[in-house]
């Protein structure tokens, strides 16, 4: 391998970990806020919890001072039944006494209502108690980690920053210059060719160019930009696209628990590749940017089988891709798809559109057959 290239081999690792470092060291703080801020919900709950049981008190306080004036009343009324002078006062005395204790039955249940109504009360704010403590140890456990994280984060950087200075200065003027200037729109400015192609985008080389690299040469790839390298060690014999032997394209299967899609759009993101996972009852979605397999989002989880939780997702542009990588792996991939995988899907892509081209030829060759001989159909 020629010294510049292996240089720039190590700056792109180093520009890659650089980036990813500092997008998990961005991330911690967003995580602690998620759960800060989770944490003040259930705050406000228990706030609420109490400040119910005090108005239940007070109101309490307020019919057992109603029942106490009432109580008055009656006494008064009893006192003044003894003067009364003719049976109309006495009987108008006995309606007040009558509708006086009628009042007080009133405020004695109200009471009791409150009473039975203050057990739910109390649990309401021992629930809520419970969790804030939960939720309070959590954090506190997720801060150190996210402190220790981060720490070691920055030490990794520090490291990474510094690989990346000694390979800098290592490589040669002009070609950091057109390296630094493709990293910076395509996010690598490197990429192996392989089987004539050049793995950063795809696209078939010419043959001449592709034995030049062969050769020791550096040269760009004409459609991406990208600095070309050649390893001896992946070189693959290329077969007669017309070989009868040749290995057709494996077709996906409908019914895979898991299954890969290629978009040419996806809003502002453009070309992607998303990945559905059927998960028990649910299922999960993963999306990628095509050319760099950086995570776009976050992990979309929804009920029901992925064909049927994410319609929006599946227009008929899409491209259906071979790939399956198991939960625990694809957890691995944190939020960059590994370079193997992402290969490995755009081997496919590349290959189903062959595949794709051949039968549209197939298909305009049937009908031209047809249109030659319009007396045979
Ligand atoms: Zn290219």
């Amino acid at each position: 391998m020629l010294p510049d290239i292996q240089n720039l081999m190590e700056l792109q690792q180093a520009d890659r970990e650089i980036l990813r470092l500092k997008d998990e060291i961005a991330a911690l703080p967003k995580r602690v806020a998620a759960i800060e801020e989770k944490l003040a919900g259930t705050k406000a709950v228990l706030e609420k919890a109490k400040a119910d049981v005090k108005a239940d008190e007070a109101s309490r306080r307020k019919f057992e001072t109603a029942i106490t004036d009432l109580q008055g009343k009656i006494s008064k009324y009893r006192d003044q039944s003894l003067d009364v002078k003719t049976n109309e006062q006495y009987k108008a005395l006995l309606h007040e006494i009558q509708f006086a204790e009628q009042e007080i039955r009133g405020n004695e249940d109200k009471i009791l209502e409150l009473m039975i109504n203050a057990e739910n009360r109390e649990k309401s704010v021992k629930a809520a108690e419970k969790e804030l403590k939960e939720e309070t140890a959590e954090i506190e456990k997720e801060k150190a980690e996210a402190r220790q994280r981060t720490a070691e984060d920055e030490k990794q950087l520090a490291e990474w920053n510094a690989k990346r200075d000694t390979a800098r200065a290592a490589v040669d003027a002009d070609l950091l210059r057109h390296y630094d200037r493709v990293a910076k729109f395509r996010r690598t400015g490197l990429a192996e060719a392989r089987a004539q192609k050049c793995m950063g985008c795809q696209v078939m080389l010419r043959p001449q160019t592709y034995n030049e690299i062969r050769g020791g040469n550096i040269l760009m790839c004409e459609s991406c930009q990208r600095i070309l390298y050649f390893d001896p060690a992946h070189e693959v014999v290329a077969e007669p696209a017309d070989a009868p032997h040749r290995r057709r394209r494996p077709r996906p299967k409908a019914d895979a628990p898991q299954a890969w899609f290629y978009r040419a759009e996806y809003g502002e993101h453009g070309e992607v590749l998303l990945g559905f996972d059927n998960l028990g009852d649910n299922s999960s979605r993963r999306v990628y940017d095509f050319n760099t397999g950086r995570q776009i989002g976050d992990i979309l989880i929804r009920e029901g089988k992925y064909p049927l939780a994410f319609p929006e997702d599946l227009t008929p542009e899409t491209i259906r891709l071979n790939g399956s990588w198991d939960e625990a792996e694809l957890e691995s991939w944190g939020t960059e798809m590994p370079m193997i995988a992402l290969d490995s899907l755009h081997a496919d892509l590349q290959a189903a559109r062959t595949d794709a081209g051949k039968s549209h030829a197939a298909k305009h060759e049937a009908e031209a057959v047809t249109s030659e001989h319009p007396a045979a159909s």
